[in-house]
This record gives structure tokens, C-alpha cells and sequence, in this order.
């Protein structure tokens, strides 16, 4: 697809055992996002545990910047996980790799603040928003994986 249309690029979740030698497959391709994984998978294919998804987050993540430091590969990092962020910062700050090279990708209306510190830090920030006419089922189904953000968004309009 990459042949015919230069802004395609793909979603790889971390918590996939199969993940990291795909990653090692996708290294030529123009960018990749990396998400922790967001449905209900079977401990034969996916970590069961949040420990070892975050540790295989981070590990993917650094491997995906230490890449684009040649310029030319795009890493998406999509977490709202600040302590896997710190970790990054702290490596990005320690090898002398640049920032701008590194996309931070959050839902909107999640951790501003984080989100504006890093944009300040020299990294580049991406929001994604729910648009469109299919804006109401896509949002049920992400109150439906977090029910925690139903309060969060009760709040936000009593506020
Ligand atoms: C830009 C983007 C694109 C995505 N695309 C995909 C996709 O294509 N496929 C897929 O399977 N998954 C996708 N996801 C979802 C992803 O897999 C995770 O389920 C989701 O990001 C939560 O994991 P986390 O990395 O934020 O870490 P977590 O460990 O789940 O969360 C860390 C902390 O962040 C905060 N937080 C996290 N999520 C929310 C929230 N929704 N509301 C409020 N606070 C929150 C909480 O404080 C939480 O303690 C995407 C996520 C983002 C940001």
C-alpha cells in the first residue's frame, strides 16, 4: 500500500507476543504507532499481565526511536502512561536523541498539561479526536473498554 499511497501506516500493539518480530519485519516501513492494545485477548497470543505489557511497551518504544534517528522512520507513541513517557525522556535526554524525531500520540481532553510540557520539551504531540457522523459509537465503545472514563466524563461536564 506504502508503493501507492505515501501516508499509510500501521497500528502495532505491544501486548502481542508476535509483536516484536513484527517490528522487526515493519523496521523499512515509513512509520509505525505503537499502542499497548485496547480489546480482551487470550493469554496464548497477548501478555495477561500489565507488568510485562508495559515492559514490552517501553522496550518496542526505544527500539522504534533509536530507529528514527535515522531520519527517515516515523514512531507514533501512543500512551497516556506517564511513567513509561518519563522512562523515554530520561533515555531520549541520556543517548542525546532528538525529540522532534518522536510523536506522542494521546486521546483528546486526556492529560492537557502532559500533553502541552511535551510539546514545549521539543517533541511532537498528536490528539486524536472522535469526528463524523460514526463520532457516538466510537466513543460508547471507548467508554465501554474503560468504564473508569464515564465518571472522568461526568465530571469534565459538570465542571
Ligand atoms: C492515539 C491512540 C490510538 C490508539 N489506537 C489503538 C488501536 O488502533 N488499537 C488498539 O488496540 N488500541 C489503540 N489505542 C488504545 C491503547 O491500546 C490503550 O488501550 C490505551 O491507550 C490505554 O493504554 P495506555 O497506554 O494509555 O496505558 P494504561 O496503562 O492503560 O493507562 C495509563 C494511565 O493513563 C490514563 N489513561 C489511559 N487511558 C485513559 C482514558 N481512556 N481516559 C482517561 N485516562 C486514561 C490513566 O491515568 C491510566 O492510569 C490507541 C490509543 C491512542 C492514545
Amino acid at each position: 500500500m506504502y508503493a501507492e499511497f505515501s501516508n499509510v501506516g500501521l497500528c502495532l500493539q505491544a501486548y502481542l507476543y508476535r509483536t516484536e518480530k513484527d517490528w522487526n519485519e515493519l523496521k523499512n516501513s515509513p512509520g509505525i504507532r505503537l499502542v499497548k492494545g485496547a480489546y480482551r485477548e487470550s493469554a496464548s497470543v497477548a501478555f495477561p499481565s500489565k507488568k510485562d505489557v508495559d515492559a514490552n511497551y517501553l522496550k518496542l518504544a526505544l527500539q522504534m526511536i533509536e530507529t528514527a534517528q535515522n531520519g527517515k522512520f516515523r514512531p507514533g507513541i501512543a500512551t497516556h502512561d506517564m511513567k513509561i513517557v518519563e522512562a523515554i525522556k530520561n533515555t531520549v535526554n541520556e543517548k542525546k536523541w532528538n525529540p522532534a524525531s518522536i510523536e506522542f500520540q494521546m486521546l483528546y481532553g486526556i492529560n492537557d498539561d502532559g500533553q502541552t510540557l511535551l510539546t514545549r520539551e521539543g517533541y511532537k504531540m498528536r490528539v486524536l479526536i472522535s469526528y463524523g457522523s460514526a463520532w457516538f459509537p466510537w466513543y460508547m465503545r471507548r467508554l465501554a473498554e474503560r468504564p473508569a472514563n464515564v465518571w472522568f466524563v461526568l465530571k469534565s461536564m459538570f465542571r
